[in-house]
């Protein structure tokens, strides 16, 4: 019998492209846990509150309803007109009901944006340290990523100028989050509107501002960049339902864009997957409509945490922290353990770090570098206060043994 050796023959873009960090990261840690070994994952960006009854319930009755079936591709009317009052009562942002298109996630909203927006060469000027799966959908677009970064001491957030230095004739798209991931930054009033000043200048560069964790900040009031005039109608904004209403498995998200973005965004969506599911659209109209009251306290929760896994990251020596002002990600540098050994593995870089965490003290996070970023990890804080004060004393041991 003969054997086939025939070679997997990939397209060149799934070849180039790198698995996402989050989601290997934590399936890395599932795999250990399944080997009997006691993991703590702070690796994915994942409320671990239940969504709120009240949601579940419309979802329920909506299904009873009938809502069964394929839906309009950018979304039913119901959940449309709930974006829409949502955006004027918290946004201050006019985009109507064909201007909003509701997809698989806020991660398919991205991907809408970048397949329709960008030609080969097309640059992207993308705010470092960002979102792990910007850079790779904006290759899969053809679009050539132009990563401006900010350190821990200018609080993780880029200039203005950083912006206007970065724009070349090529540039197409300014792509961001605030509160960011995986930084927790959150940028002002007055850094979005320098920022929102630079491109509107520039009457060819359309904006991406993902706010997806808009309801986790702890600020008082989130702004959206936008509300500002000068870039009003060349703002593509990003929201979704995973982080503020726990409903990341729901796969719910949307965008608010310029009517053409829209149309472009629904005829790609039209040939890919269609409608996002008809009775989670339901639910979705009802979360966005109905007491916010859960939404806050997990939001207090979220605040709860974050002072603990302050307080807990400080007493471990050489970790850099800042101040997150939002979202349920903390970001240290530990580039002063670059270098070190506990005798065994030695540390070159964040990777190393990460690598190290995981195999000897069994807590999962997420390198630094997939977020362009290569003297940091993320701690993904959204988990019980116990696991967190689990997990930090195990991190501070094991990081006692590098020398
Ligand atoms: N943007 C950011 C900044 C995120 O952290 C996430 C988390 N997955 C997403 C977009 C995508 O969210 P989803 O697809 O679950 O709506
Ligand atoms: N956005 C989350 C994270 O950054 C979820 C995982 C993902 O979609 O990449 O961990």
């Amino acid at each position: 019998m003969s054997v086939t050796t025939t070679k997997p023959m990939l397209a060149d873009r799934i070849l180039q492209m790198q698995e996402s960090a989050t989601i290997k990261m934590s399936q890395l840690a599932r795999n250990l846990s399944a080997e009997g070994h006691d993991v703590i994952s702070l690796s994915l960006g994942e409320p671990d509150f239940d969504t709120p009854d009240h949601i579940k319930e419309a979802a329920i009755q909506a299904l009873k309803d009938g809502y069964t079936k394929y839906t309009p591709v950018p979304g039913l009317m119901e959940i449309r007109e709930a974006i829409k009052t949502k955006f004027k009562r918290d946004n201050n942002l006019d985009y109507n009901v064909d201007q909003i298109v509701v997809s698989n996630g806020a991660k398919q909203s991205i991907a809408n944006l970048c397949l329709s927006l960008l030609n080969d060469g097309d640059e992207v000027i993308i705010l470092a340290p960002y979102w792990v799966s910007y850079f790779e959908i904006v290759r899969l677009g053809g679009g050539v990523p132009v990563v401006i970064t900010a350190g821990i001491e200018d609080d993780f957030k880029v200039s203005a100028q950083q912006v206007a230095d970065a724009i070349t004739d090529k540039t197409k798209l300014v792509l961001f989050s605030s509160p960011c991931n995986p930084t927790g930054s959150v940028y002002t009033h007055d850094e979005l509107e320098a920022i929102a000043e630079v491109v509107s200048k520039h009457e060819k560069i359309h904006i991406i501002s993902d706010e997806i964790y808009e309801y986790i900040n702890f600020t008082g009031k989130h702004v959206s960049i936008g509300s500002f005039p000068s870039v009003k109608d060349r703002t593509i904004t990003v929201n979704g339902f995973s982080k503020g209403f726990a409903m990341t498995g729901w796969r719910l998200g949307y965008i608010g864009a310029p009517k053409w973005i829209a149309a472009a965004c629904s005829k790609i969506q039209g040939q890919f997957t269609s409608g996002a599911t008809a009775f989670g659209q339901m639910a979705g109209a009802h979360a966005l409509t109905s007491d916010m009251t859960p939404t806050h306290k997990m939001k207090e929760a979220f605040l709860e945490r974050k002072k603990i896994v302050q307080n807990l990251l400080s007493e471990i020596p050489n970790f850099k922290v800042n101040d997150p002002k939002g979202a349920f990600y903390i970001f240290p540098d530990i580039s002063a353990y670059f270098g070190t050994s506990d005798g065994d593995t030695k540390i070159e870089n964040a990777d190393d770090f990460c690598n190290y965490l995981l195999m000897n003290a069994h807590v999962a996070v997420v390198t630094g570098s997939a977020f362009g970023a290569d003297n940091c990890f993320r701690i993904s804080y959204a988990a019980s206060e116990e696991q967190l004060r689990t997990a930090i004393s195990r991190i501070k041991e094991a990081v006692s043994k590098l020398k």
